[in-house]
């Protein structure tokens, strides 16, 4: 297998898993170039600029260094497509949206190198039908890489082919994962959700129905879910927070479009109260409160 060299990646969307994306590549030295939709505020405040320094507040900061953030190169689709062309690598992060996401596409494909490996982060919309409207010469070169949150401290990375990706590309892209960002692999079919959100997501909202059912508050529930039970993770309310509730309201209707012969559909109805919060604006974590009410 010919070596790969990611010299230079871009990762387009700078919101939760984009930027912390961005982090981990350039905690470990490689270049990158986020983009973001042109800011509306101007340059300086634009969401790529917010995302970067919202890198910082994070705790435990996705950042190695603070000087980090100074190498993440800061673009929008507007002005800075060129800045593809010298990509060796583009993942694709934008919100959970099949129509946004094949929208972007058809306008990047032209910047696109002819090595490039072009991987959509997202968390189980179909890879094959995302690859549809790639040009042929892009299609043997996609696939899926689904990082975890939050990636820099996830080992997890699930890679995803679809029937016109080259054998040899996720190869290449499991060796960059593994040897390059120190995570594990796993290969997953291109079925809804994959697998750790198809399991993940069931678990989540059966423990929400069953803690409205029984009057629980979110801590107990994250206590019985989280650290007291000895996980790492921290537990069902926090993570939802963690995830963003819009984009768990999305990975919930995934399995609603396409499972709708599971035994366990019925189970995937969007929980009230995650309708509600969304409602306010209480989307988790990024919005500044979601179930918890300081995230
Ligand atoms: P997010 O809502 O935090 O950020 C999405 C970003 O996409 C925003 O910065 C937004 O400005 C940008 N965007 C929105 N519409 C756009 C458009 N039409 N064109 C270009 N950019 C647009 O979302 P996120 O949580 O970072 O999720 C990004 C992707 O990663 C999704 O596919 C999601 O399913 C997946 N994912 C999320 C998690 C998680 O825990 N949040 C985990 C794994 C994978």
């Amino acid at each position: 297998m010919s070596r790969f060299q990611v010299r230079k990646v871009a990762v387009l969307g700078a919101g939760v898993m984009g930027a912390q994306i961005a982090a981990h590549l350039v905690n470990v030295k490689v270049q990158v170039v986020l983009f973001d939709l042109p800011a509306k505020e101007g340059p300086k405040n634009g969401i790529v600029a917010k995302a970067v320094d919202g890198l910082k507040k994070l705790k435990p900061s996705p950042l190695g260094i603070a000087e980090d953030a100074a190498l993440i190169g800061q673009a929008n689709y507007e002005e800075h497509l060129e800045q593809l062309r010298d990509c060796d690598l583009i993942i694709e992060a934008i919100a959970e949206r099949m129509d946004w996401k094949l929208d972007l596409y058809k306008k990047i494909a032209p910047f696109v190198a002819p090595h490039a490996i072009v991987a959509s982060n997202t968390s189980g919309l179909s890879i094959t039908k995302l690859a549809e409207v790639l040009p042929e010469e892009i299609k043997p070169r996609f696939c899926g890489i689904h990082f975890f949150n939050p990636p820099r401290y996830m080992y997890l990375v699930e890679l995803i082919n679809t029937p016109t990706t080259q054998p040899q590309v996720l190869d290449q892209l499991e060796s960059f994962v593994t040897s390059s960002l120190g995570k594990g692999v796993v290969r997953a079919h291109d079925t809804p959700n994959f697998v750790a959100n198809r399991v993940g997501i069931a678990g989540m909202l059966a423990t929400m129905i069953e803690a409205d059912k029984y009057g629980l508050s979110y801590d107990v529930v994250d206590d019985l879910t989280g650290k007291k039970l000895g996980r790492a993770s921290s537990g069902t309310f926090r993570t939802a927070d963690v995830v963003g509730l819009d984009t768990m309201a999305h990975v919930i209707k995934t399995l609603q479009d396409n499972l709708k012969d599971d035994p366990f559909y019925p189970s995937y109805a969007t929980p009230a109260v995650v309708a509600k919060l969304m409602e306010a604006g209480a989307l988790g974590q990024k919005a500044g409160a979601g179930f918890y009410k300081k995230v």
